[in-house]
């Protein structure tokens, strides 16, 4: 589904350690991949370079075997949720669900369908007509991934979809969206500084340090075996 070979960004000068270092990464369909890795390790900038929001200075991005290096984003067929979900304000529920679908020139009643299905699946029926300023942190971050389920884009991506809510919300919903995206067979590429979110959501980890991969492997094999020092105190072992 998605294949990155050798993707490089560096950002202001050529000297120092690259944003993204020479990334390698496959991720096959329907398979739920999490990248883990501290903060500035370049996990957002993998993402945006795969939506084609950041271009990379080496390196090849193919989904479905193509070159997306003239692709733009919006013709890439991803979806792609931030932390911050910014969502419309001024528009309500379905309005937000409906967006990715307007810009498609979907149908009216087609619109209403498919969001009907997608508030179902998220948690949220008959939810349309709400206004986004008066529902819950939990709430709005279900209305932004039904926005991004929408146009069944053939690859999602998730960069700390879960981030601002509270643990126990968190636990939940990481179950149901296992559960939806299986559901559903879409291909993830989910960021998370969150280890037991990872562990819970993917069927593979990716961990990163410095712009590049450290070890990627299932939860288990990584817990079990973690291929680095750094893995290990990066998982929370002292070796
Ligand atoms: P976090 O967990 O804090 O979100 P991250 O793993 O997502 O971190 P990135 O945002 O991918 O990290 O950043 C990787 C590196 O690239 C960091 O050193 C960051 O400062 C740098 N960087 C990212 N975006 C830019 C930019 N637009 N201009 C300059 N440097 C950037
Ligand atoms: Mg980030």
């Amino acid at each position: 589904m998605l294949r990155l070979g050798g993707v490089t960004v560096r950002f202001g000068t050529s000297e120092g350690q690259p944003a993204l270092d020479a990334v390698d990464l496959d991720v096959a369909p329907h398979e739920i991949v999490c990248v883990l890795g501290p903060s500035g390790s370049g996990k957002s900038t993998l993402l945006r370079v795969v939506a084609g929001l950041q271009q990379a200075d080496a390196g090849r991005v193919l989904l479905a075997g193509r070159d997306q290096s003239q692709v733009p984003t919006h013709r890439r067929g991803v979806g792609l949720m931030f932390q911050d979900h910014q969502l419309f304000p001024q528009r309500d529920v379905a309005g937000n669900v409906a967006f990715g679908l307007r810009m498609r020139g979907s149908s009216r009643a087609e619109q209403e369908r498919t969001v009907a299905e997608l508030l179902e699946l998220v948690g949220l029926p008959g939810a349309q007509r709400r206004a986004v300023a008066s529902l819950s942190g939990g709430e709005q971050q279900r209305v932004a991934l039904a926005r991004a389920l929408a146009p069944r884009p053939r690859l999602l991506m998730l960069d700390e979809p879960l981030g601002q809510l509270d643990r126990g919300l968190r636990e939940r919903l990481v179950v149901e969206l296992r559960r939806l995206f299986r559901e559903l067979g879409t291909t993830v590429l989910a960021v998370t500084h969150d280890q037991g979110e990872a562990f819970a959501l993917a069927d593979r980890v990716v961990v990163m340090q410095n712009g590049r991969i450290a070890q990627t492997g299932t939860p288990l094999e990584v817990w079990q075996r973690p291929a680095t020092e750094f893995v290990a105190r990066f998982l929370g072992f002292d070796n």
